[in-house]
């Protein structure tokens, strides 16, 4: 198989330039871009569209099947991909507009969604179209989904609920789901394929208090406004229960393997090692993501005016599920620590999905893969992802969700949700293998 860099590049630079940005009201989403993005991939796939049929799900959803011999008797595999992106941002802070797909003479690639996460949707047709160019058929159906309204973790609507309402209506399960997420990165100086078989849950709550208001020259004690903000510092001080939870400690005692000491030891028996690690994990942002469910105040609202007292005053939070933990445990312990003038609703959430098991034929698959693709030094990782990605909707049809893409990352690049995203082209043809490797192999992987 010849892989072709600059290719690539220029097809991910194509993609780039549709302004697929999702919005939180579903009919602002800009159809035009999305269905410019549609016929560019027509151009720039032939054989992917010649090959697989194609349906249009929900507003602009895209779903591919490839259907194979059926001689493997495997399930079959569906990779995925977002189409969309978040806001650009400031233009004028951005060094080549946010649109433009600019390729500089390092290689490096501008633009935004290039790595977030357009350049897995283009790894994924390229493999495939690399595949049917190289007389490839599958003996299991292939199937790529590619929703539009990740960015806003999906909501009412989400595209890939409808995909997978689809997928289970037509009596589907999967063998293997592959998703955005890890690659072969560096960690510690150790070369690293985290592969997240697990992610957290998700839930944006409303807070408030109401009062009676008035003129603010003439204030009570506390207002609502401060009552609230009372509230959510005793929230903030009140954290859910630090909880060891299996994911986690199978990524600890993983991640031992490439951590100097004194945390290797911690994390070679999280549990004998608890009390320790509970604290270390506490005082640390990054850790203490991994031990508990957090909940932190991100949007507030009071009177529309500076001398006019909140006759009512609004907080939104936002909190990120421990796997095991429910929407219901979250909300019981709000009403267990809040003083009782606090009333709170859920705007949108969803429980932590089913965490995969990695004692599969597809994980063997995917870590012998990093291995022969990257070396045999390279340490495969389990991990708990605590952003949230599509491959949840996929978690009750499949055993085997993975949000990981085998490629290399160089370091160089970054920038996702941030101005200036950018990505370095020079790596792209190593996730493109990855996907062709997983095609190639899964028929037979054990
Ligand atoms: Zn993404």
């Amino acid at each position: 198989m010849q892989y072709d860099n600059k290719k690539y590049a220029e097809h991910l630079s194509g993609m780039v330039q549709f302004p697929t940005v999702s919005t939180v009201n579903a009919d602002d989403l800009p159809l035009e871009a999305f269905f410019g993005l549609h016929k560019y991939l027509e151009e720039a796939y032939p054989l992917v569209h010649k090959t697989l049929t194609k349906e249009v799900m929900g507003k602009a959803g895209l779903v591919y099947h490839w259907k194979g011999t059926g001689k493997s008797g495997k399930l079959p595999v569906l990779v995925c991909a977002h189409q969309d992106v978040v806001p650009e941002g400031d233009h004028s802070k951005w060094k080549y507009p946010p649109f433009s797909g600019h390729i500089d003479e390092e290689g490096m690639l501008w633009g935004r969604g290039c790595g977030d996460c357009k350049c897995t949707m283009m790894a994924e047709l390229e493999a495939v179209e690399a595949l049917i160019a190289d007389g490839f058929v599958p003996d299991f159906d292939i199937y790529m989904a590619f929703g539009y309204n990740e960015e806003i973790m999906g909501g009412p609507g989400a595209a890939c609920q409808i995909i997978s309402d689809e997928f289970k209506a037509r009596g589907l399960r999967f063998g293997l789901v592959l998703d955005e997420g890890g690659g072969i990165m560096n960690m510690n100086g150790s070369k690293v394929a985290m592969i997240f078989a697990s992610e957290k849950g998700y839930a944006d709550h409303e807070f408030w208090v109401e009062d009676g208001g008035g003129h603010a020259a003439m204030p009570p004690e506390h207002n609502a406004l401060g009552k609230l903000g009372h509230a959510m510092y005793i929230l903030e001080e009140n954290p859910m229960e630090p909880k060891l939870t299996p994911p986690v400690i199978q990524m600890f005692k993983s991640q031992a393997a490439i951590t100097p000491s004194p945390m290797k030891e911690l994390f070679a028996d999280p549990e004998g090692n608890w009390e320790q690690l509970k604290a270390i994990c506490a005082g640390n942002k990054m850790l203490n993501t991994y031990i508990r469910t957090t909940t932190t105040p991100t949007m507030a609202q009071g009177s529309a005016q500076a001398n006019i007292l909140p006759e009512k005053a609004s907080i939104v939070t936002n909190s990120r599920l421990l796997p095991g933990e429910t929407l219901e445990d979250l909300e019981a312990h709000f009403k267990a620590v809040l003083p009782e003038y606090v009333h709170f609703r859920l705007l949108k959430g969803h429980n932590p999905p089913a965490v995969s098991s990695t004692d599969t034929p597809a994980y063997r698959l995917l870590e012998r893969l990093a291995k022969e693709m990257h070396g045999e030094d390279v340490h495969v990782m389990p991990a708990l992802v605590f952003g949230g990605t599509d491959s949840r909707y996929y978690c009750d049809l499949s055993d085997s969700v993975y949000r990981y893409v085998g490629g290399a990352n160089s370091g160089k690049g970054g920038g996702a949700h941030a101005v200036n995203e950018c990505l370095d082209t020079t790596t792209l043809a190593s996730f493109v293998e990855f996907f062709v490797r997983v095609f190639q192999d899964y028929a037979t992987a054990e």
